[in-house]
């Protein structure tokens, strides 16, 4: 069966105002952004406004629910325009927020999906470790079931955001020994006053993309609660990877 490979109209269309808003807002100032090496405030509430970061989202959370098609037309523009803010902001719309998305209850996608999807909280993904990158099965940060939720004790390094994020998901083991069966993901949210959470580590200084700030995240025997845990049971969190990843790396 032959498989047509033509954009709809409305892909075009949607791909034409992305190539315009990418081209005003973005490129005049990219070669700037990836000189000063900090993370762009102003662009990304700018581009938050317009309602991009909602691109895969549901509609009664504020997202666009896009078709698959439109998303990929959606990154390849934004990359065009600056790869560094194309990482932070693919990172909010897939990996920073897909497990909540997916496995959050309610008050979790209330108080944090809505307004990652505004661009009023940023979010990240914690997978790489001193010890692991491709390896996931080399993952030490330990997650102990405690009265009433878990405990996370690890280091997490390479993290997208990780110096201005406000929550992460967070892969962490139950038991080293156990290898990929081991793993979960818990949303942490950023230490506070009144809160328990991560810390942002040392930033790390990259050779380009830089106005995508990547560094440490420190989770120092963190409490979460029970409604953290983002899974259906224990040991799955590998097969939840699978699932997110193959869409990242397309
Ligand atoms: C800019 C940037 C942003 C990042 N952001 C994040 C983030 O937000 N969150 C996060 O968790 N991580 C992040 N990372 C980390 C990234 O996911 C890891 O770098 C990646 O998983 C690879 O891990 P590694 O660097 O340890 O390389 P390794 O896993 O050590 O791989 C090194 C090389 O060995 C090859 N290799 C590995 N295993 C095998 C094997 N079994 N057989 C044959 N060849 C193999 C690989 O293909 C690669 O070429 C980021 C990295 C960068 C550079």
């Amino acid at each position: 069966m032959a498989i047509d490979f033509t954009f709809t109209e409305e892909q075009e269309f949607f791909r034409q105002t992305v190539r315009d808003t990418v081209n005003r807002l973005i490129l005049p100032k990219a070669a700037e952004l990836d000189e000063k090496e900090e993370f762009p405030w102003d662009l990304w509430k700018e581009f938050a406004g317009l309602g991009y970061l909602g691109l895969r989202h549901e509609e009664r959370y504020g997202g666009m629910a896009t078709d698959t098609i439109s998303q990929m037309i959606f990154y390849e523009e934004l990359a065009r325009g600056s790869c560094g803010f194309a990482m932070s902001v693919i990172m909010q719309i897939l990996m920073g927020t897909y497990f909540i998305s997916r496995f959050g209850n309610e008050e979790i996608k209330q108080r944090i999906l809505v307004p990652a999807i505004k661009g009023e909280k940023i979010g990240t993904i914690c997978f790489t470790e001193d010890q692991s990158g491709s390896d996931l099965g080399g993952t030490r940060t330990l997650a102990t079931k405690v009265d009433g939720g878990w405990r996370i004790n690890g280091r997490k390094q390479w993290i997208t955001n990780g110096p201005i994020a406000d929550f992460a998901t967070v892969m962490a083991t139950v038991d080293p020994k156990l290898g990929l069966k081991g793993l979960n993901f818990y949303l942490v949210e950023r230490k506070t006053e009144t809160r328990d959470g991560f810390v942002p580590g040392q930033k790390l200084h990259k050779l380009g993309s830089r106005c995508s700030v990547t560094g440490e995240v420190v989770l120092d025997h963190v409490f979460v609660p029970d409604e953290n845990f983002l899974g259906e049971e224990v040991g799955k969190g590998v097969q939840y990877a699978g699932d997110i990843l193959n869409e990242v790396r397309v």
